[in-house]
C-alpha cells in the first residue's frame, strides 16, 4: 500500500499547534487529578503504559480503587493540592468539573508538570490522540481537537484493516532485523519487510516463518520480477485455467479485482501477498495510476506479481493501461486468458453466442464507461437475430430499452438477466426488451450481472423443442 505524505509547507497547509512525539514514560509519574468518568477514561489508556500512575481523587470511582487495590496505581483520597505534581511528567485535570480543573491545572503548572485538562484545548498544553494499540506499532491520531469523531472513525478504520496479529508480525520482525541484513539494503530488503507485515492475521512459528521467507528472498535473483496478467474467470475456481491455477501457485504477490471471489484467492499460496485493487481505506476503488505503480513497485523489487482480473483480463479490464506501465518500466509479462463473463452467462441459460442461420456475429458491449452511459451502433443491435452481450448494463438498462426501442427493435425481444454466472448465488431473469426495466427494478440485483441481448433461457425459448441442428451437439449447462 501506499501512503501519499504531502510536504506540508509547499502544499501552503495550516501549520500544526501540536506536534505529535511518543514520550518515554517508562517508570516516570503521571498525575490523574479526578476520580469520575473522565478520570477513568484516561486511566484506562494510562494502564497500558509503563508510567507510574498515581491517581488524586476524594472520591474515586470503584474502578480506579480496584486498580489502586490490584496495585495498578497509588491512589490518594483527597483533593489535589500544590506539590502533587512535583517531578510528573505529565498531569491529567480530569475532575468532570472546569473550575476544578483549572485549579488544578495551575497548581499542576507550578510544580512544573506538562497538563492536559479533559476536554479543555486551550487549557493543555498536550493532547491525548485516539490510538491503536497493536504493540510494538502505536497509531496516533489527532485531529487537533477539531474533530474528536473523525478521529473515532479513523480509528475504528484502522482497528478493522490492522489484523490483530499485527504486534506479534512486528516482534518477530524485530528479532530477525540482523539476519534480515543478509538482503542488500533498498529495494530487495524493503520487498522482504512488505512481504512480511503484508501476511494477514499470521500466528504459529513466526521466527520459521521468517527464515522461510528470507531464504526465498534471498534465491530471487536481481534481475526485475515478472507480471502474469491473469484471467480469473467468472468465479467459479472450476473454471481457472491450468495455467492460471500455475501462476496462483508461483505467485508473490496478487493484485486482484473486486469481483474476484475468495474461494480463488485461497488457491493463491500461502505465503503470497494479496492486494485488494478493488478497495482503498476509505474511498471505493484504487485509482488506475495507483494500481499500475503498485504493480511495477513489485515486479521491480523482484517479485512474481500476478494481476489477477475477473473473466478474460482483455475484456473491459483496462488491461493496456495496465500493460503500458509495465512495459514502460521494461518489466517482462505475460496474458493468462479466462472465460470471460459473457461465455459463462450464455452457459447459464444454455444457449450459444453465435448460432448458424440466426446470428454471424456476437457483440460485447459495456453499459457505462467513463463518460457515462456508452454508445452503440443502435441500428445493429435492434436487428431481428441481433446478439449482445452486455457487461455492466445494470445501470444503464433503461437507456439500452429506450434506444433500442426507438431504433426499432421489436418490444419481445428477448433479454436474459445472468447475475452472478457460474457462482453458488447464479440467478437467471428472463425479460423481454419490453419488461426489462421493470424486471431489474424488482430483483434488486446484488452482484454483478451482464445482459444477454436476443438470447432467452433455452427452457424458455418458444422453439426449445424443436431442435435445429447445432442443438444437438450443445451440453445445456445447469
Ligand atoms: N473482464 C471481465 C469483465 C470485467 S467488467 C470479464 O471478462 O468477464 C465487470 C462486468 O463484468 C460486471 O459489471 C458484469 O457485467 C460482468 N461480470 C463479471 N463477472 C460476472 C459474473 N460472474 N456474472 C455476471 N456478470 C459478470
Amino acid at each position: 500500500m501506499f501512503y501519499v505524505w504531502q510536504d506540508a509547507a509547499a502544499e501552503g497547509a495550516v501549520p500544526m499547534d501540536h506536534f505529535p512525539i511518543f514520550l518515554a514514560v517508562a517508570g516516570r509519574r503521571v498525575v490523574v487529578a479526578g476520580g469520575g468518568a473522565a478520570a477513568v477514561a484516561k486511566l484506562r489508556l494510562l494502564l497500558k503504559t509503563t508510567a507510574r500512575l498515581t491517581v488524586v481523587a476524594a472520591d474515586p470511582a470503584p474502578e480506579i480503587a480496584g486498580w489502586a487495590d490490584a496495585g495498578r496505581l497509588v491512589l490518594i483520597r483527597r483533593a489535589v493540592a500544590p506539590g502533587d505534581a512535583t517531578c510528573a511528567a505529565l498531569f491529567y485535570a480530569a475532575h468532570d468539573d472546569d473550575a476544578l480543573d483549572r485549579q488544578a491545572a495551575a497548581m499542576a503548572r507550578a510544580d512544573g508538570a506538562l497538563v492536559n485538562m479533559v476536554d479543555n484545548l486551550a487549557g493543555s498544553q498536550f493532547i491525548t490522540p485516539a490510538i491503536v494499540d497493536r504493540d510494538p506499532v502505536t497509531i496516533a491520531i489527532g485531529t487537533e481537537g477539531a474533530a474528536p469523531v473523525l478521529a473515532r472513525r479513523i480509528k475504528a478504520d484502522l482497528e478493522a484493516r490492522l489484523p490483530p496479529a499485527l504486534g506479534l508480525l512486528a516482534r518477530a520482525g524485530q528479532r530477525f532485523r540482523r539476519a534480515a541484513a543478509a538482503l542488500p539494503a533498498g529495494p530487495r530488503r524493503r520487498a522482504f519487510w512488505a512481504d512480511w507485515y503484508a501476511r494477514q492475521g499470521s500466528t504459529g512459528d513466526l521466527d520459521a516463518a521468517l527464515d522461510d521467507l528470507l531464504a526465498r528472498h534471498l534465491r530471487r535473483d536481481t534481475a526485475p520480477g515478472r507480471v502474469s496478467f491473469v484471467g480469473a474467470g467468472p468465479g467459479d475456481p472450476e473454471l481457472l485455467t491450468l495455467r492460471a491455477r500455475r501462476a496462483l501457485d508461483a505467485a508473490d504477490v496478487v493484485i486482484h479485482d473486486r469481483l474476484v471471489p475468495p474461494a480463488i484467492l485461497e488457491l493463491a499460496r500461502r505465503e503470497a501477498v494479496i492486494v485488494d485493487a478493488g478497495k482503498t481505506g476509505f474511498g471505493p476503488a484504487m485509482p488506475q495510476a495507483e494500481i499500475d505503480a503498485l504493480i511495477v513497485a513489485h515486479a521491480r523489487a523482484g517479485d512474481y506479481v500476478v494481476r489477477l482480473k475477473s473473466g478474460d483480463p482483455s475484456v473491459f479490464g483496462r488491461l493496456d493501461e495496465e500493460i503500458a506501465a509495465v512495459a514502460d518500466a521494461d518489466i517482462a509479462y505475460d496474458i493468462v486468458p479466462g472465460i470471460t463473463a459473457a461465455s459463462a452467462a450464455v452457459a447459464a441459460i444454455g444457449q450459444s453466442l453465435t448460432r448458424r442461420g440466426r446470428n454471424a456475429e456476437a457483440r460485447l458491449i459495456t453499459g457505462h464507461d467513463v463518460a457515462g452511459f456508452a454508445d452503440h451502433d443502435w441500428a445493429a443491435l435492434a436487428r431481428p437475430g441481433a446478439v449482445a452481450a452486455i457487461y455492466m448494463g445494470k445501470r444503464a438498462a433503461r437507456f439500452i430499452q429506450g434506444r433500442l426501442t426507438m431504433h426499432g427493435a421489436a418490444p419481445d425481444t428477448p433479454v436474459t438477466v445472468v447475475e452472478n454466472a457460474s457462482r453458488p448465488d447464479e440467478r437467471v431473469l428472463s425479460a423481454t426488451l419490453a419488461t426489462l426495466g421493470t424486471t431489474l427494478s424488482a430483483a434488486a440485483l446484488a452482484g454483478p450481472a451482464i445482459l444477454l441481448l436476443g438470447l432467452a433461457p433455452r427452457d424458455a425459448a418458444p422453439n426449445a423443442q424443436s431442435a435445429q441442428p447445432d442443438m444437438l451437439d450443445m451440453q445445456v449447462a445447469s
